[in-house]
Formats: structure tokens, C-alpha cells, sequence
């Protein structure tokens, strides 16, 4: 089985998670920029947080065979904050890099026009590079704050199949299908979406348009949980092309879309080196 894990922190995570992901067959991941916990203090911890994930966490992720991409935004969290807001001007720099393949993590927390001001120049950042966009649905008042990125995204101009609704559950997966847009479950150990309750989501919306991600990051998650979920879905009787094409060709596919997705390390080619001239570059 091989998995590709859409959405999730590596940054946050230890080198046994790497160890045990390649061993279950996670040989991909996307990792967007996101809020660390400890709020920051200035636009420069966000670039050195995303020289990170464009730098080190891929050559972490490569001595493990697992190949990393990222996505970068100002996050939903920190956009109402005036000391991060300053990052916005300088993500245009950093869209325009090999391995990002979205923008994201862009969306609402709190719903604030802070945050709309935020979410809208961002979905207008990412028709300029021609990127996807990933959007995260806020934990509070989730239905509420879906149907209202859902009306952003539809006046953003950006085309529904170039964005993904993350952090979705039962409630909240309808209008995104509707829309168009694709549909993304973050599977967690406690709150969100069961593997259980994931399978349920697919039996009854098809798998057309679908991540399923472990969002693992600093609090209570498990980067296996992509595994789980696959492994539940056998059970239930979907067949290991039905996995293949959640867990691998979806992903695939939507990231695709940047034009800078390079899986050709996958197979397990040559070392790359860190900081030498000899790191893999992308596609375009
Ligand atoms: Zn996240």
C-alpha cells in the first residue's frame, strides 16, 4: 500500500514518526505552514519557519524515503495579529519556490475581517502563482465557517477544483461537494473524524475529490491514522484500487495542479544533499 499523507506537520514530529510512516507505506507528504502554539512576534520567524519546510524538513523526510512538499500562507490563527500581518507582502517570494505546491493554510479561526481581508488577498495570491489553495474550516462554529469560505473561494475567482476544504466532518462535507471544491478529513485519535466514521463519509459521497489526511502535528494526533483509515476501508469492503486511489492518486492530483509536485525520489533514487548544490529540485 502506499500512502500519501496530504496534510500534515512534520515539522512538529519526531524521526521514529518518519521511521514508522515509510514503514506503513506513507512515502509522501505535503506539510502546510500553520500556527505554532507560541504566537510569534514577527515576520521573520516566519520565514526562517518557511525556509525550514522548504529546506531541512525535505532532507529530514528524505533519509527516510519519504518525499515532503509544503504549501505556505500566513495562517488563520496569526492573520488577525498585526505584528504577522506584514508577512503577507512577503509571500510572493516564497510561492514562487520548487516545492511549494499550494497556499495554505489559509482560512478562518475566528471569522474576523482581519481574517477576511487575509483569506481573500491570499486566494488572489494564489491565482497570481497559479496554485491550489488549501483552506482550513475553523474548529468553533464549523458550519457557519465553511459556508462562508465556500461564498469566499466562489467570489475569489479561483476555480473549485484548484481548492480543498480541510478539517470537514459529517456536517460540513454536503455543501463542500456541492460546490465543487475538494473535500478534505483530518482522521484524529480523539476529536474530528474516526477511521470509523471516514469510511461512512466515502460509502455515501463516492471517492471522486476526497483527501484524507492525519493533520499530525504538537498536540494529540497520529501520523498512522492514514494507514487506520485505509485499513478500515478494506475491512468494509472497498478494494485496494478504491485505497490506492484515496490514499495516493487523489493527492496526486491535486497537488499536481501547482505543476511542481516531483514524486521521482518515490522509488527510493539517490541521496539528496542539504545545503550543497546537489538538492533535488521540482518540476517547473
Ligand atoms: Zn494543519
Amino acid at each position: 500500500m502506499r500512502i500519501f499523507d496530504p496534510h500534515i506537520h512534520m515539522t512538529s514530529r519526531t524521526t521514529d514518526d518518519y521511521t514508522r510512516m515509510a514503514a506503513a507505506g506513507v512515502l509522501a507528504v505535503v506539510e502546510p505552514a500553520f500556527w505554532l502554539g507560541q504566537p510569534r512576534t514577527g515576520p521573520g520567524s516566519f520565514t526562517d519557519y518557511f525556509d525550514s519546510l522548504l529546506g531541512w524538513e525535505p532532507y529530514r523526510a528524505a533519509q527516510f524515503g519519504v518525499v515532503h512538499h509544503a504549501t505556505v500562507a500566513l495562517n488563520p490563527k496569526e492573520a488577525g495579529d498585526p505584528r504577522c500581518r506584514p508577512v503577507l507582502d512577503l509571500l510572493p517570494r516564497y510561492l514562487d519556490k520548487d516545492r511549494v505546491v499550494a497556499v495554505g493554510e489559509i482560512g478562518y479561526d475566528s471569522m474576523t475581517p482581519d481574517e477576511d481581508d487575509a483569506f481573500e488577498r491570499q486566494l488572489a495570491l494564489a491565482i497570481e502563482h497559479e496554485l491550489p489553495a488549501l483552506v482550513h474550516t475553523p474548529h468553533r462554529d464549523k458550519a457557519a465557517g465553511t459556508r462562508r469560505s465556500l461564498e469566499v473561494v466562489a467570489a475569489s475567482g479561483l476555480a473549485p477544483e484548484r481548492v480543498t476544504i480541510d478539517h470537514l466532518n459529517e456536517v460540513t462535507v454536503g455543501p463542500v461537494k456541492d460546490s465543487g471544491c475538494w473535500t478534505g478529513f483530518s482522521i484524529y485519535p480523539e476529536t474530528k473524524m474516526s477511521p470509523p466514521r471516514m469510511v461512512e463519509i466515502l460509502r455515501r459521497y463516492g471517492l471522486e475529490r476526497v483527501l484524507v489526511n492525519s493533520a499530525a502535528d504538537w498536540g494529540v494526533s497520529d501520523p498512522l491514522l492514514t494507514l487506520a483509515t485505509a485499513e478500515a476501508m478494506l475491512a468494509a469492503g472497498f478494494t485496494a484500487d478504491d485505497v490506492d486511489r484515496v490514499f495516493w492518486r487523489n493527492p496526486v492530483e491535486f497537488y499536481a495542479q501547482s505543476g511542481r509536485l516531483d514524486l521521482t525520489a518515490v522509488a527510493g533514487a539517490a541521496e539528496p544533499t542539504f545545503a550543497g548544490s546537489s538538492i533535488r529540485r521540482g518540476g517547473s
